[in-house]
């Protein structure tokens, strides 16, 4: 599931009302709004941006039950218009710093009960809790790993974000992300319904989609966490070059699990275990010969 990771605490009865509309956002959204953790300041102001930002976590710790901290203390700073790149094992907690950029969840919600952590993250030396959600959300494109698509046409789906833009702009948004032919061929087109109650499509079709919307909606801010990871690789390859000119000139964190994506990245951090153990760029960690230099080595050699 994308863009949804509840804490299991929560759910019980909820979970079976949720189950019934599981890719029904909207619904689930209105549902948990109630529950959730994150609440906007009474007297939060939208984010102030002006060109591409500057993004910092400072020593960033969460955790989203209380008796298992998942981020130990993980500081970086993407510099505007830059790109920085997670790279690591799974469940090292990658996800959860694109999760916590997007205020899935708030770090330092400390009541003891479900997430909490402590640190601060900033746009612009803001620090995301102190605006509106609304905002920060307005002003970052997430690609996430899984991507769960709302129950309405494919149009509707790749305009979310940017819902004015239009016909000519979703279908432009579509080509380049090496959907649009696909979408052609269905019978009803743009008109076609997708999701859980419409045509089901596959993981890398949804992950087109979602590249797509984050085309289109071309916010200053660009998450990709392993954005084509779905794709065979004549796909993926294809992709890149859209993903690439999708993140010039915007405040781009990159999380990869194929290397070739982040060689350019203004640093890579390698994360293990919720804790950054290498840093720098791609000739640096290749030179020093440590865990990145061996992933490399590996992805050289055609193991994936
Ligand atoms: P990665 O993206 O590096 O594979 P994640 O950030 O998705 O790792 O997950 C890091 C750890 O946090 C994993 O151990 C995972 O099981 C745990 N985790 C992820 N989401 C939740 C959640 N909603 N509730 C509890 N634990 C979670
Ligand atoms: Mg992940």
């Amino acid at each position: 599931m994308i863009q949804l990771y509840i804490p299991l605490g929560f759910l019980g009865v909820l979970y079976r009302e949720i189950k019934q509309s599981l890719t029904d956002l909207d619904k689930m959204f209105v549902l948990l709004e109630k529950e959730r953790e994150i609440a906007d300041a009474p007297d939060a102001q939208p984010l102030a941006l002006d060109g591409p930002p500057a993004v910092k976590f400072e020593s960033v710790r969460f955790a989203y039950e209380p008796a298992r901290e998942i981020l130990h203390g993980v500081s970086f700073e993407i510099p505007p218009g830059k790109t920085v790149a997670v790279v690591g094992p799974s469940g090292s907690g990658k996800s959860t710093l694109a999760r916590l950029l997007y205020r899935f969840y708030d770090v330092g919600n400390q009541q003891g009960t479900g997430p909490h952590g402590a640190g601060r993250i900033l746009i612009n030396g803001q620090d995301i809790r102190d605006v509106t959600q609304s905002s920060v959300r307005q002003a970052i494109g997430i690609v996430p790993q899984d991507t769960v698509l709302f129950n309405d046409t494919i149009e509707y789906n790749i305009l979310y974000g940017k819902p004015d833009a239009g016909h000519e702009a979703a279908v432009a948004a579509a080509r380049a992300a090496h959907i649009h032919s696909f979408i052609e061929k269905l019978p009803l087109g743009y008109r076609t319904m997708v999701g859980e109650r419409g045509l089901k499509l596959s993981g890398g079709e949804k992950q087109r989609v979602a590249i797509a919307r984050t085309l289109l909606k071309n916010p200053p801010i660009v998450i990709f966490d392993e954005a084509t990871s779905a794709l065979d690789s004549a796909n993926e390859r294809a992709i890149q070059a859209e993903l690439k000119s999708a993140a010039r000139n915007k405040t781009t964190l990159v999380i990869a699990h194929r290397l070739s994506t982040v060689v350019d990245a203004h640093e890579i951090l390698v994360l293990v275990n919720g804790e950054i153990v290498e840093r720098g760029r791609h000739a640096q960690l290749v030179s020093s010969g440590g865990i990145y230099a061996g992933m490399w080595a590996l992805q050289q050699s055609g193991a994936d």
